[in-house]
């Protein structure tokens, strides 16, 4: 693994109205990158290095936090709830308001529904989430579809509505449009069920391909970084909380 850092060709596109850089050299990534997640690319941007064992080396595990673990109790719980009508354990019972606001939305409700998209430098197509040619993958808490009309959930159990990150919904609203060929319209929303929130998003079927490429620039970065099989470190105040003990970064908590 190399340390020299790896210079980014860019290109102005505008998204939204305004001026980006990216090179979206999409038929090159495809070729050479692994499927991606909201939840990987996140991980690269936070620390390549820390992308480079969890995802590339699989020399590290990340086994999760306590706040993980209840996260996906939490989320069992909502699905028990929509799918089988199961009650909202009582000490989950905080997130009655909003699951049942989510249960009495008309339309056919499907629970942890896993996508997959595959990704040929032109065009986004309906896949399997394992698939050999998955290129992008996700998981929707809920999605709610109503004819022309979607409504997506993305369930939180973080207390603080204040620092929601939306760019995963516009991701799951790109693959409903690949995997919904008649949903024209989503109202996705953060829902925050531990202070009753929701973080309301609106999404048109005409914007699916700039939903797609929220993520360009850091793909960009990983490409390069794949290419050239370099992955700096970033250390940051989360070094205490990253998996990778054996970086000079790492520290204890
Ligand atoms: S300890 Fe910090 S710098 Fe080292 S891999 Fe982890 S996140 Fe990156």
């Amino acid at each position: 693994m190399r340390a020299a850092r790896v210079a980014l060709k860019k290109k102005e596109v505008t998204l939204f109205g305004k001026k980006r850089y990216t090179t979206l050299p999409q038929k090159k990534r495809k070729a050479n990158m692994t499927a991606w997640s909201y939840s990987s690319i996140n991980t690269f941007k936070q620390c390549p290095k820390k992308y480079y064992h969890l995802k590339v080396a699989k020399d590290v595990k990340d086994t999760g936090s306590q706040a993980m673990l209840y996260g996906n109790q939490v989320h069992k719980a909502a699905e028990n709830f929509i799918k089988e009508g199961t009650p909202i354990p009582k000490k989950f019972e905080y997130m009655n308001p909003i699951v049942n606001s989510l249960n009495a939305i008309e339309g056919d409700k499907h629970c942890e529904l896993r996508f997959g998209v595959a990704y040929d430098g032109n065009e986004h197509t309906p896949t399997t989430f394992f698939a050999k040619d998955v290129w992008w993958r996700g998981i929707a808490d809920l999605i709610i579809v109503d004819g022309e009309k979607a409504f997506l959930i993305d369930y939180k159990t973080g207390k603080n509505a204040k620092y929601a990150d939306t760019a995963q919904l516009d991701l799951l609203a790109a693959a409903t449009f690949t995997h919904f060929p008649e949903v024209n319209h989503i109202k996705s929303a953060l829902a925050y069920v531990v202070s009753n929130e929701f973080i309301k998003k609106d999404h048109t079927r005409e914007l699916q391909s700039l939903y797609y490429a929220t993520f360009d620039e850091p793909l960009e970065a990983l490409a390069a970084a794949e290419e050239h099989n370099v992955w700096n470190a970033i250390s940051s105040p989360l070094c205490g909380w990253c998996p990778v003990t054996s970086c000079e970064h790492h520290r204890k908590r």
